[in-house]
């Protein structure tokens, strides 16, 4: 397995989001993550890449399947692992996200994995702290380890990205996952289509190079791939949608919406799920067309594959001396 000894991956040694990747840093991204696919189904799942290697988790919004992935990925690589629960924190008492940084980074950290509420907060720790900072979401900005797996498994039932018609369905507006998709799957080859409700449109999208569409059933004519959305309501300041039963009614995802696409189409889903709003639970479950549980699994892949591309540029020694 890869050591901190081979070739760099990440130029910059962070991974802020996938705007700033080039293809071939995303690329060797989906090769180095096959490997730990591999390693995670083998019956012995332990690796000294990070070994003596820090990784905090500091994350200010909600998290199931992002930190949980994170936290067992450094683990796996040998990393000691510090989950900041930010309702038990300094941050309640008022602390600012740059006082929690600078306090974190005085503990040395080699690698802070944050997520936060607000889009650029990632960014902004990188340039205040000594270590790798990884984003795992910010606001409604950019999800780049969702995209990257997404990546990998549509690369691995697909083959490869180049003229697959993938269709990004639901509340883009405030989805950091479909931006960073879009970033992605663009660069990648295969053709973007929008499909929302026009107050569900990001106010740019005329102007990030996809197709839109904002009938469901039209718009799925001819997709291969299906990546539906949660509807975020925690970033919504008023009515979007006049209510969940007449969304799911016009850009739910069910058996018959699902016909409308290409034969074989499969279904992707970032989690988590409103069942009955914007996925029927029939097609979730499905285990023919759904791949969303296959997503989770190659998110821990993804995850490891990128620590192990930022511990191949942390210094051996000296940054972190006195
Ligand atoms: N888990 C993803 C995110 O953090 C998608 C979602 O919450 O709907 O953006």
């Amino acid at each position: 397995m890869s050591g901190a000894a081979d070739e760099p991956i990440l130029q910059t040694g962070h991974l802020l989001g996938i705007d700033a990747l080039s293809v071939p840093e995303i690329e060797s991204l989906l090769t180095l993550a096959e490997r730990y696919v591999a390693l995670n189904r083998a019956p012995e799942k332990k690796q000294n890449v990070l070994r003596g290697r820090t990784l905090i988790n500091l994350f200010f919004e909600s998290s199931t399947r992002t930190q949980s992935s994170f936290e067992l990925a450094g683990k796996r690589l040998g990393a000691d692992v510090l989950n900041m629960a930010v309702k038990n924190s300094s941050v309640s008492k008022g602390e600012t996200l740059i006082d929690t940084a600078t306090t974190l980074n005085a503990m040395r950290p080699d690698i802070l994995v944050v997520r936060h509420q607000d889009s650029g907060a990632a960014e902004l720790l990188s340039r205040k702290v000594d270590c790798c900072v990884v984003n795992a979401g910010d606001g409604a900005h950019e999800h780049p380890t969702q995209a990257l797996l997404d990546a990998l498994t549509i690369k691995r039932r697909r083959g490869s990205f180049e003229g697959l018609l993938v269709a990004i369905c639901g509340d883009i507006a405030h989805s950091r996952v479909a931006r960073s998709n879009i970033h992605l799957l663009s660069k990648m080859g295969a053709r973007v289509r929008l499909i929302a409700p026009r107050t569900l449109l990001p106010a740019d999208a005329d102007r990030l190079g996809v197709e839109i569409s904002t009938d469901m059933r039209k718009g799925l004519e001819g997709v291969d791939i299906v990546m539906m959305l949660r509807l975020q309501l925690e970033r919504m300041g008023g009515a979007f949608i006049p209510s969940a039963r007449e969304y799911f009614h016009f850009y739910g995802l069910d058996r018959e919406k699902l016909n409308c696409a290409k034969p074989g189409a499969l279904v992707m889903h970032p989690g988590p799920m409103n069942r009955g709003v914007e996925i029927d639970s029939d097609i979730a479950d499905d285990v023919e067309v759904s791949l969303i549980r296959e997503q989770v699994e190659m998110g821990l892949a993804i995850r490891m594959a990128v620590l192990d591309a930022l511990a191949r540029g942390l210094p051996r020694e000296g940054r972190n001396a006195a």
